[in-house]
C-alpha cells in the first residue's frame, strides 16, 4: 500500500488524511508536537523536519510526500527531493514562502500586484514608504501567517512603530512593504494541477478577514463571468511557470473591477474547506490524486456553500447540525486565542436558502457579525 507523507500535522494533514483514506493510501504525519491534531488518525514521527535524522526516518517511510505547511525550509525538501518523490517541488515551495520571491513571480508573469518594495534597513522603509505612499503594510517576507508579522501604516508618522514592530525581524526573514489595497472583495482561486500537467480550478471563491485572520468564505462567489476567467488565468499561468503539481491557493484582492495577487498558498487552503460537501471532489481528495498521479476529480459546485471558521474555540455545534446542508468540523486542537479550532460547513440548492441558513445560525451562535457580510453579498448587495 502507498504511504502518503505530510509534513506539518495540522488540521490541513488532518483532513488530508480524513478525505485521503477512502483512496485506500497510508498516512505519515511528521510535526515537531506530538498532540498535532492529524496524530489522531495519522501514525506520526515527532521531529522537526530541520532535524535530519527525524527527516530520514519519514523518508524512509512514505513513498512520497507532501505539505500541510508552506514554511518547510527548502533546504529540506531539496533533501527529501533527492530521495523520494515531493510534489509540489521545492522551487515551487521556495518561491511561494516569501512574499519578494512571489510578488516578483507575478510580476514577471504580467499579473498585477500592489506596490512593493524590500526593506532591509530603517532609511529605506521611510523611502519606500514616500514611494509607495500611505496607508501601506510592512510584513515579515518569510514565516507569516493569519495577518501575524504585519503592521498596518496609516501615515509616516507610524513608521517608527513599524520599525520597532518588526525592525528586529529584518536581518532574520527580511521585510517587504506593500501598498495598502483599499479592495471591494477578497477573492480566491483553489486550483490542482496533476503530475500530467492537467489543471482544474474550483469556482471562484470570496472570502472575508477579521484582523488578517480568514473569517468566511462564499462560494460560488458572485463575480462576473469575465472576472473568473481572468483569475483562473493567472492561476493557470503560475501553476505552469512553477511546474506546481497539487492544490494551491491564489489569493486576489479586486479593485474597481480589477485583480490584484496577494499571494499563493502552495498547499490546500482555508478557503477551499467548503470543497469538502460543496463540490464533486474535495481539494484534499483532489491534492492526493495530483501527488499520486491518479486521474483528478470534477470540481463542479454542488449547490452553494459557506464555509464559517472556528477561530479560538468551538461553539455549540447543534445549530448547524439542525440544519439540512449544515455540516460540522472539530479539529479535536485544544482552545487559545485566535487558534483556527474548527469550521462549519452550510451548502443549499438556492443563495436564498443559503442565506437563510446563514441567518439562523448566525442568531443561534450569537454570531451575526460574522455572518452579515455573507448574506448581504447572496442579497446582492
Ligand atoms: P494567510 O493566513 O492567508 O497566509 P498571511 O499572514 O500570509 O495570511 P496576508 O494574506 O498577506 O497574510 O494578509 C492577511 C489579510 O490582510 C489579507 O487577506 C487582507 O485581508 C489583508 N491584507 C494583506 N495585505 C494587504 C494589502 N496590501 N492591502 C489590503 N489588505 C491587505
Ligand atoms: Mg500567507
Ligand atoms: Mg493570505
Amino acid at each position: 500500500m502507498t504511504t502518503v507523507g505530510i509534513l506539518g500535522g495540522g488540521q490541513l494533514a488532518r483532513m488530508l488524511a480524513l478525505d485521503g483514506a477512502p483512496l485506500g493510501v497510508r498516512f505519515l504525519v511528521m510535526d515537531a508536537s506530538a498532540d498535532a491534531c492529524a496524530g489522531q488518525f495519522a501514525p506520526m514521527v515527532v521531529g522537526d523536519y530541520t532535524n535530519e535524522s527525524a527527516l530520514a526516518e519519514f523518508a524512509s517511510r512514505v513513498d512520497v510526500a507532501t505539505f500541510d505547511f508552506e514554511n518547510v525550509p527548502s533546504e529540506s525538501a531539496q533533501w527529501l527531493t533527492e530521495r523520494i518523490a515531493v510534489y509540489p517541488n521545492p522551487r515551487a515551495l521556495g518561491t511561494t514562502q516569501d512574499r519578494l520571491a512571489e510578488k516578483t513571480l507575478f510580476r514577471e508573469l504580467g499579473i498585477p500586484v500592489p506596490p512593493f518594495a524590500t526593506i532591509d534597513t530603517r532609511a529605506q522603509l521611510d523611502t519606500a514608504i514616500a514611494d509607495i505612499g500611505a496607508p501601506c503594510i510592512l510584513k515579515t517576507r518569510r514565516l507569516g501567517y493569519d495577518g501575524k508579522g504585519q503592521f498596518r501604516i496609516k501615515s509616516a508618522a507610524d513608521a517608527d512603530a513599524a520599525w520597532g514592530a518588526l525592525g528586529a525581524q529584518a536581518e532574520k526573514v527580511g521585510l517587504i512593504l506593500e501598498g495598502f489595497v483599499a479592495f471591494e472583495r477578497e477573492l480566491s482561486v483553489v486550483a490542482v494541477r496533476g503530475r500530467d500537467g492537467e489543471f482544474r480550478t474550483w469556482p471562484l471563491t470570496e472570502n472575508w478577514h477579521v484582523d488578517g485572520v480568514l473569517s468566511a468564505s462564499l462560494a460560488p462567489a458572485t463575480a462576473e463571468p469575465a472576472l473568473a476567467e481572468t483569475a483562473f488565468g493567472y492561476a493557470r499561468q503560475l501553476a505552469e511557470a512553477l511546474d506546481y503539481v497539487g492544490v494551491f491557493a491564489l489569493e486576489l484582492f479586486c479593485r474597481d473591477g480589477e485583480l490584484l495577487a496577494n499571494e499563493l498558498a502552495p498547499r490546500v487552503h482555508n478557503s477551499g474547506h467548503w470543497t469538502i460537501e460543496g463540490a464533486e471532489t474535495s481539494q484534499f481528495q483532489n491534492h492526493l490524486r495530483a501527488v499520486l498521479g491518479l486521474p483528478l476529480g470534477a470540481t463542479r459546485m454542488v449547490g452553494h456553500a459557506c464555509m464559517l471558521n472556528w477561530i479560538g474555540a468551538m461553539p455549540d455545534a447543534n445549530a448547524v447540525l439542525a440544519e439540512p446542508g449544515g455540516h460540522w468540523h472539530d479539529y479535536g486542537k485544544a482552545p487559545r486565542d485566535g487558534r483556527k479550532v474548527g469550521h462549519a460547513t452550510l451548502r443549499a440548492e438556492s443563495p436564498e436558502e443559503l442565506a437563510a441558513g446563514l441567518q439562523r445560525v448566525g442568531a443561534a451562535l450569537d454570531r451575526e457579525a460574522q455572518v452579515a457580510p455573507v448574506i448581504s453579498r447572496l442579497h446582492g448587495r
